[in-house]
């Protein structure tokens, strides 16, 4: 049984869509679970990448808990192909708090995600053709990376020694790469990939290890290779059913292909530009308002430039202008499910983590991929059956929102 811990929504629904690929059916749990068992794969949702340490740490070892006490063998922590973290963690302080629970030596680090353009070389992150510290992920408004060489951005967030797999141990196949992770002492390994075809030589050469970390792709063989080495049973599942009903489009996310995305909606489309600043001085009625009079799949956003962005948080401060943000996309959709709204595509990691929670929603069933790496899901909430697709800053194409209500 596979176990994995996501530090946000959208890196969970990201995972659960590529291992569903496999065509193993995959659940999707919000927060720690209560109680219940585990299914075969099973993704936990937390929302812990800009938390402080300490309680990112004891979320995810509860998690690790809950997975341990219904058998889970193999364990993932999942985190952004961009490696969002702040400079104090919490990507290397989860990942040794795991490695201490489950008396694990030695872990690898392999956030490559070549199908949306993730890529290491020599231990630097590429974006597409861009170093990591100078892609738009430089001006993120929680997590501005500013530097694109995973062993220096991971070394300070851990106690243990850091090392690299490159990418010529990593083309002579998952053999050499096995020799190399178990000749060296650090207990944390970077390793290269810049192609699918490394992450099946990596996957497979860590098929028996108690956990790996990284961004989603590294595990999409996994479930291949469990089942071809008679760990879990050949799949079958429920077929998904799409709830019915109306659609909203909410983006909370900055990134510079949401910011395409939005430009490219609202273009043809109702929209409604959120300001931290005018919502910290009227709330969220104008914009309920303003839905109220809407026809069509309105698209309410606070997506704007990282000048714009810049202003609020020197008025507000990061993290107040954050949240102002986030509350009011989840108060919008609560009250618009109220009103009967039944499908919701957000934009941005953070913000659909938000609309979740709001939405009261525990436990997802993943359908069917829009993009690679952005599945629908559905979900029990208030009651009610909704769909959400949840969408990382960076993911889709221009059209996605279009695409994903198509
Ligand atoms: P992404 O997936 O692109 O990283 P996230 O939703 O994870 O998007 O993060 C974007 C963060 O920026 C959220 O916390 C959101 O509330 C905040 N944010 C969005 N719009 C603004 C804005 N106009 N001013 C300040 N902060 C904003």
């Amino acid at each position: 049984m596979f176990g994995a811990i996501a530090d946000d929504f959208t890196g969970a629904t990201d995972l659960a869509g590529l291992l569903a690929r496999s065509g193993q059916p995959v659940s999707l749990r919000i927060g720690v679970p209560e109680g219940g068992d585990a299914a075969p794969f099973e993704v936990i949702a937390l929302k812990i990448r800009t938390e402080p340490v300490a309680e990112a740490v004891s979320q995810a070892l509860a998690a690790v808990d809950w997975f341990q006490a219904r058998g889970v063998t193999r364990f993932f922590w999942k985190y952004c192909s961009t490696f969002d973290s702040t400079a104090e963690g919490n990507i290397g302080p989860v990942a040794e708090a795991i490695m201490h629970r489950l008396g694990v030596r030695q872990t690898i680090y392999c956030p490559a995600f070549p199908e949306n353009g993730r890529a290491i070389f020599m231990g630097n992150l590429f974006v597409g053709q861009q170093p990591l510290a100078e892609s738009p992920m430089k001006d993120h408004p929680l997590t501005p990376m500013r530097d694109s060489n995973l062993m220096r951005l991971l070394r300070p967030q851990v106690t243990g020694d850091v090392a690299l797999v490159d990418r010529l141990t990593v083309a002579k196949g998952s053999y050499a790469v096995r020799a190399a992770l178990d000749a060296t002492d650090a207990r944390h390994v970077i390793v290269d990939a810049v192609a699918d075809d490394d992450l099946h030589v990596i996957a497979a050469a860590c098929r028996d290890d108690v956990l790996m970390t990284g961004g989603s792709a590294v595990a999409m063989p996994l479930p291949g290779l469990y089942r071809a080495a008679g760990l879990v049973d050949v799949a079958g599942g429920d077929v998904w059913t799409m709830p019915e009903g109306p659609a909203l489009v909410l983006s909370g996310s900055c990134s510079a292909m949401t910011q395409r995305q939005v430009a490219a909606y609202a273009a043809d489309n109702p929209s409604y530009q959120l300001d931290p600043l005018a919502l910290d001085r009227d709330g969220v009625q104008p914009v309920l308002d303003w839905l109220a009079g809407q026809g069509g799949t309105p698209l309410v956003y606070a997506t704007a430039s990282p000048e714009k962005v810049r202003t609020a948080q020197v008025e507000l401060g990061r993290e107040r202008a954050g949240r102002i943000v986030e509350d009011t996309l989840a108060a919008i959709a609560v009250s618009q499910r109220n009103l009967g709204v039944r499908r919701f595509v957000v934009a941005g990691g953070e913000s659909s983590g938000a609309v979740t929670q709001g939405l009261g929603v525990r436990r997802l069933d993943v359908g069917p991929e829009i993009a690679p790496g952005v599945p629908w899901c559905a979900a029990d909430s208030g009651g009610v059956r909704v769909a959400l697709a949840l969408k990382s800053g960076n993911f889709g194409a221009e059209d996605f929102f279009a695409r994903a209500l198509a």
